[in-house]
């Protein structure tokens, strides 16, 4: 058989529901032809999604990053402040979080991410408090937040189990995980990105405990700072076999790294059609996680729009906030509207969806179209963005 059979052999297996190995999906990354790797992502996504093939969703959310202070230090991040840097660090009270929350609220926002750095004086019972609060006053706002470092973290800061950890902050408000400090898996691109995080396989052993505990997670990839092909697959490997055991993930989220105000300088940003690639080779590879999600925010709306017919059936969120990758250079922002017409355009029916990804209002006829798309944007940075962009009703704060 010749290379262009064989790999058009390996696609229509994936593309009938077969597994394909490892090596196989590094060969499909490296060499399938990208309209065929697409056709054969999109049949599979249309089985899987089987009578909703023809939607595609998004949901509002806000990020709240409660500090910025990070004993972690990782390379690729332009959000972080050392400890000792008191000119650059700030942290949010409590008040100044819950304005947040309340605003998300009336902006329509179902979900909030809770993100931040590794403080080093905040342990479980910080996030207990915080997210106790949150749930107290908003019992509507899903937390879906942090990941298996903050977790680490946390735990460590407390002289706890992780298992201690994760079940009082899930007790405490906390409904899922959004699988940040994933970034790359593998040790050697994780190793250079990310000196001082948890390793790739404990990142995943803590993932695993919190499905083991009845707490569902996203899983995500940090693609285009130096990774070889077979490492960006090694990563996927590793989240599928632990999908295999706990079934925990819901999602998967690749998105590109962003390249200003870091230590990275320099390195390569992922290219369109490498981020193409990835979404269509995560949906043949990914076979036991139904959600690929397509990154408008780092990769553009276009982007976005392409990756619904290369697998993904998600485009994220309208981050009413956003502050870490915007902090690094990502600058695409959308609204409401805009983000219902571009999922039209790309030929699929808008749904505004729930963190657990049930469709919340499918918006099947433009005539009802919410009209709110002034008010629900994406997004303003209240610290990483000069003076952050109008936004109507949000208050810029500077939190130094
Ligand atoms: S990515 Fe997270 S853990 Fe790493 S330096 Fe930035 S804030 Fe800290």
């Amino acid at each position: 058989m010749t290379e262009k059979a064989e790999l058009q052999s390996v696609l229509d297996r994936a593309a009938d529901g077969g597994r394909i190995t490892p090596q196989e999906a590094v060969a499909l990354l490296r060499d399938a032809p990208l309209h065929a790797l697409g056709q054969a992502a999109d049949a599979v996504r249309r089985r899987k999604f089987a009578g909703t093939e023809h939607i595609a969703t998004y949901i509002i959310e806000r990020n709240i990053n409660y500090t910025n202070v990070c004993v972690t230090a990782c390379k690729f991040c332009a959000f972080y402040a050392a400890p000792k840097d008191t000119r650059k660090g700030w942290t949010r009270d409590l008040d100044d979080i819950l304005r947040r929350c309340a605003e998300t609220v009336e902006l329509g926002g179902t979900q909030i991410m809770f993100q931040g750095g590794h403080h080093p004086d905040y342990g479980v019972e910080y996030y207990e408090s915080h997210f106790k609060a949150i749930k107290d006053a908003f019992p509507q706002l899903v937390i879906h937040s942090l990941g298996a470092s903050e977790v680490e973290h946390m735990a460590r800061i407390s002289g706890v189990s992780v298992e201690e950890a994760v079940t009082r902050i899930h007790r405490a408000g906390l409904d899922s995980f959004a699988g940040a400090g994933a970034e790359l898996l593998p040790a050697r691109p994780r190793k250079a990105i990310a000196p001082l995080k948890e390793s790739g396989e404990r990142w995943l052993e803590i993932m695993e405990t919190a499905h083991g505990l009845g707490v569902e997670s996203t899983s995500t990839m940090l693609m285009g700072t130096g990774e070889t092909y077979a490492e960006r697959i090694e990563h996927l490997r590793m989240i599928r076999d632990v999908q295999d055991r706990t079934g925990g993930f819901r999602a998967f989220i690749p998105y590109t790294y962003q390249p200003e105000n870091n230590h990275l300088k320099g390195r390569t940003q992922a290219t369109l059609f490498e981020y193409l690639r990835m979404i269509a080779v995560a949906r043949l590879f990914l076979d036991n996680v139904v959600h690929i999600q397509g990154s408008w925010l780092t990769t553009g709306k276009e982007a976005g729009q392409l990756s619904l017919h290369y697998g993904a059936d998600d485009l994220g969120s309208i981050m009413l906030e956003e502050n870490v990758v915007s902090s690094a250079g990502a600058r695409h922002r959308s609204n409401r509207q805009e983000i219902i017409d571009l999922i039209r355009a790309a030929d699929r029916v808008p749904a505004q969806r729930a963190t657990t990804y049930e469709h919340l209002v499918v918006h099947e006829d433009p005539a009802n179209d919410p009209g709110d798309g002034d008010r629900v944007t994406s997004h303003i940075s209240s610290t990483a963005i000069d003076r952050g962009i109008a936004h109507p009703e949000l208050q810029i704060v500077d939190a130094r």
